[in-house]
């Protein structure tokens, strides 16, 4: 579940945040080294709230921005005849995201163009400041 706007007031925020090394749980994008990339990290529910999942910092994982969409209110531990442990959800939640993920094609073309585009201006960039130094 996302909380965008209480995240300064909210210590909960931080407290995973910490936590978990400022890594996003499911797809390990590493937001510790740039505040830009923690901010849009969000908390989520392992097992989601409507699924009777609790607000206790066990329940709760940092999550980035496409992962936590992809996962949306998905529970890990349906259809399991015994409760998994924190670990094996996270597992299980890493690969549905993934699962999902390939199966959005337009999407992945898209972050495809937009990587190349990427890469080309940075090259380009750097071209431009060796000429000024
Ligand atoms: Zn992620």
């Amino acid at each position: 579940m996302a909380e965008p706007n209480l995240r300064d007031a909210d210590s909960r925020f931080w407290d995973v945040a910490v936590r978990d090394g400022g890594k996003c749980a499911y797809c390990g994008l590493d937001g510790s080294g740039d505040i830009r990339i923690l901010m849009s990290f969000q908390l989520d529910h392992l097992k989601p709230r409507n699924s009777g999942g609790s607000d206790d910092a066990d329940n709760r994982v940092l999550a980035c921005y496409v992962c936590n969409t992809e996962k949306k209110d998905w529970d890990p531990n349906e259809g399991e005849t015994e409760q998994l442990s924190r670990e094996k959800l996270v597992e299980k939640v890493a690969e549905y995201i993934k699962k999902r993920r390939g199966e959005h094609l337009f999407y992945t073309a898209l972050y495809g163009k937009l990587k190349s585009k990427v890469v080309l201006e940075s090259v380009g960039r750097r071209s431009i400041s060796f000429q000024e130094e």
